[in-house]
């Protein structure tokens, strides 16, 4: 009988233990969204900043769009 009351409170520990170790990852991803996640590059041609996902990149520099792209190279 003494058993089963022993085995009952190690395994809350553990439940408990596990927990306090999970909480700390959770926090840390709704910390840093996305947006913030995500670096922002200049563009070449009218200095705008933009995500870099959505940048065009040539020969290390970015562009916000292709026109913009086009018109630097003509220059
Ligand atoms: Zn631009």
């Amino acid at each position: 009988m003494i058993f089963k009351w022993i085995f009952l409170i190690v395994f809350i520990l553990l439940v408990f233990w596990l927990l306090k170790r999970l909480k700390p990852k959770q926090k840390l991803s709704y910390d840093m969204p996305a947006e913030i996640v995500e670096d922002m590059v200049r563009c070449a041609y009218c200095g705008v900043h933009h995500p870099q996902s959505e940048s065009i990149s040539e020969n290390g520099q970015n562009f916000c769009c292709t026109r913009h792209q086009q018109l630097h190279l003509q220059h």
